[in-house]
């Protein structure tokens, strides 16, 4: 919204009150300029209100029997959802100790009784139009946040992402020592694909394949694309056997996966490597290393498998297996 375009139909105010007469004033000076607005004659009401309305403003009376006004705004203040609703007092308490108070305790702004109408609507305005651009600003970083984490052909964790998650999950395995896995897969002969279809078509097999994959997968777990037809999988609070389970099955999974009208239809199958966290790990390189060299005995069998890596950490022996073979 531009300075020029303030539209006061679109803000509600909500006015604070226990006495129904100011109430009414208070109600015609605003609606008079087109701003709807709501009351409360308590401040349990104003609480209570607050969970079904979604005020822009709230004009907030300070003298008020049980829960007077600086307890409203206090305890508004501290409430998550009601924190960005600016409040501004209107009260008969004109010493300057108490006006320091209501700054202090969160109002943006504060008016004695009597206040001037014209002066009253102009600090509301200036108000919601700050509220305006600062919910806007919210919005807009909130996106920019969403679209810096996001793959944008398929919409999962991008790599950067990704390694944060997995090194996020690595530090909470390392201080609280608690497990997780990782499963690397790698789509087989992708460049066939794209060679007999288009890199068009190869962009919408990536994309339901990634969707394919996040369908199976629990909230928790971060899944993102490592780099061209490679995924990565991390598992909070899985162990091997649990991450090798699922791998298997995403593997089968895969390979019926119905793809868009194309004739000769193509066959999609990827290579499945999956390694563990241990405590001797220095780094989530050294666990996405491990699923890697999984991934490369995937391949190395065939293709269309899911393989484990169960090298022993004081091993230098790579030790790779299928711990279970429900794939092809
Ligand atoms: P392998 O089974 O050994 O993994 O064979 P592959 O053909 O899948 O592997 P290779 O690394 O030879 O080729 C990967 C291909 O994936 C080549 C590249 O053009 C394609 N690719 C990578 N990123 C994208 C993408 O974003 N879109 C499309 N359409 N293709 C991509
Ligand atoms: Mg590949
Ligand atoms: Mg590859």
């Amino acid at each position: 919204m531009t300075l020029t375009s303030f539209d006061p139909s679109h803000f509600l105010i909500m006015v604070v009150d226990d006495t129904p007469p100011n109430l009414k004033v208070m109600g015609s000076i605003l609606e008079s300029v087109g701003y709807k607005t709501t009351f409360a004659i308590s401040g349990q009401q104003v609480l209570d209100r607050l969970a079904t309305l979604k005020p822009d403003l709230i004009l907030l009376d300070w003298m008020m029997p049980e829960m007077d006004g600086l307890e409203v705004c206090q305890k508004l203040q501290r409430h998550p959802d009601y924190s960005h609703i600016p409040i501004i007092f209107l009260t008969a308490r004109q010493d300057r100790e108490s006006c320091v108070q209501a700054f202090n305790s969160g109002a943006v702004d504060y008016i004695t009784k009597p206040f001037n109408r014209s002066e009253l609507l102009a600090r509301v305005r200036t108000h919601l139009r700050l509220k305006d651009l600062s919910d806007r600003l919210q919005k807009s970083l909130t996106e920019v946040e969403i679209l810096a984490r996001t793959d944008s052909l398929t919409g999962i964790l991008n790599r950067r992402s990704l390694f944060e998650f997995a090194a996020a999950e690595f530090q909470r395995a390392h201080r609280y020592d608690v497990i997780f896995s990782v499963i690397i897969f790698d789509v087989d002969h992708f460049k066939t694909v794209n060679d007999r279809y288009g890199h068009l078509i190869g962009d919408v097999v990536l994309k339901v394949i990634a969707a394919k994959v996040q369908s199976q997968l629990r909230s928790l777990d971060g899944f993102g694309r490592y780099g061209g037809e490679e995924f990565v999988i991390v598992l909070p609070e899985s162990n091997l056997t649990a991450a090798a389970t699922l791998g298997n099955r995403l593997c089968t999974s895969l390979s019926t996966l119905k793809l868009p009208d194309l004739d000769p239809a193509p066959q999609i199958t990827a290579s499945f490597g999956v390694a563990t966290y241990t405590a001797t790990d220095h780094s989530i390189d050294d666990l996405f290393s491990r699923a890697d060299q999984a991934l490369y005995y995937a391949k190395q069998a065939g293709r269309n498998c899911c393989y484990a890596n169960i090298t022993h950490p004081t091993s230098h022996h790579l030790n790779c297996t299928q711990l279970a073979q429900d794939c092809h």
